[in-house]
């Protein structure tokens, strides 16, 4: 049966909204709290006609609506984007901070997360501007800039412990995939790699460019039954591997991508990614 998900930053879940929803969407069950003032879930029929509707407005109080497919809900895969993602940053906007260019690469990164540009175009053109930066900025760059996304660490250990496989899938670069990924845990990251010669960033980057498509062919790859898959992301790249998992959470998103996501998380941390499936608190690592 499917299940009505509400998810809030800890502490900030009332039992009355719960309630309230229950009657409201007919559920035909208890509420089950998998997270105290945090995660619960009811059984529903099927999606409430006024779901979208009533989705707006509690999301104004910091609540997270999710309808949930119970069918195949705990996944054996995780493919996750990194920029914005499980980290706070985007490692581009900050190499060009570095680089005194860090103005004209953000109105480009946001632009492009936002779906308005081309993917690849946009790599090329940001890279090219980062030319003759010295290399050894990334390592100060991941050092003093970078910040891991709040719950992204418990979200992949939690799901590697109970068997599932963890991908991290970035369109930024391999330089800050590979330190990021091990940091938290993931079995694998792919990225694209920023060529550096003498020492310098070149300007240019290894072809061909890891973009939308590549991510979805990752996950086909992983998970050839795509329905035992959860993908997660913020940007517009990150909608075909969204759109083609079982279980597709925009984070934190882009409204562009939020809307078109099956699965949103605006307001918890990404740990609500695991109640999504179903894992209770106490399942946690
Ligand atoms: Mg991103």
């Amino acid at each position: 049966m499917p299940l009505i998900s509400l998810i809030a930053p800890r502490g900030n879940l009332g039992a009355a909204l719960v309630s309230s929803l229950q009657g409201a969407f007919g559920a035909t069950g208890d509420a089950l709290w998998l997270s105290p003032d945090e995660a619960a879930e009811f059984p529903v029929t099927q999606r409430p006609s006024n779901f979208d509707e009533v989705r707006k407005t509690v999301s104004g109080q910091h609540v997270d609506l999710n309808f949930v497919d119970d069918a195949n809900r705990r996944k054996s895969l995780l493919i996750a984007d990194m920029d914005m993602t499980m980290i706070g940053q985007e490692c581009i906007d900050e190499l060009a901070a570095e680089a005194g260019v860090g103005e004209r690469v953000a109105e480009i990164t946001v632009r492009a997360m936002n779906g308005e540009l081309n993917f690849d175009d946009a790599v090329l053109e940001r890279v090219d501007l980062l030319k003759d930066l010295e290399a050894a900025v990334i390592e100060n760059v991941l050092n003093t800039r970078i910040t891991l996304a709040p719950g992204g660490k418990t979200l992949v250990q939690t799901m590697k412990k109970h068997g599932a496989h963890t991908a991290l899938v970035s369109g930024g670069f391999i330089q800050f995939a590979e330190n990021v990924a091990t940091q938290i845990g993931f079995d694998e990251a792919h990225a694209n790699r920023l060529l550096i010669e003498n020492g310098k960033l070149t300007g240019e980057v290894a072809r061909p460019i890891l973009g939308r498509d590549a991510k979805v062919e990752q996950l086909t790859r992983l998970s050839p039954d795509t329905s035992k898959a959860i993908a997660i992301g913020d940007g517009a790249n990150d909608l075909g591997m969204i759109e083609k998992a079982g279980m597709g959470v925009a984070t934190h998103a882009k409204p562009i991508v939020a809307e078109a996501a099956p699965y949103a998380i605006n307001h918890g941390d990404l740990r609500g990614c695991l109640f999504l499936q179903g894992y209770s608190i106490a399942d946690f690592t």
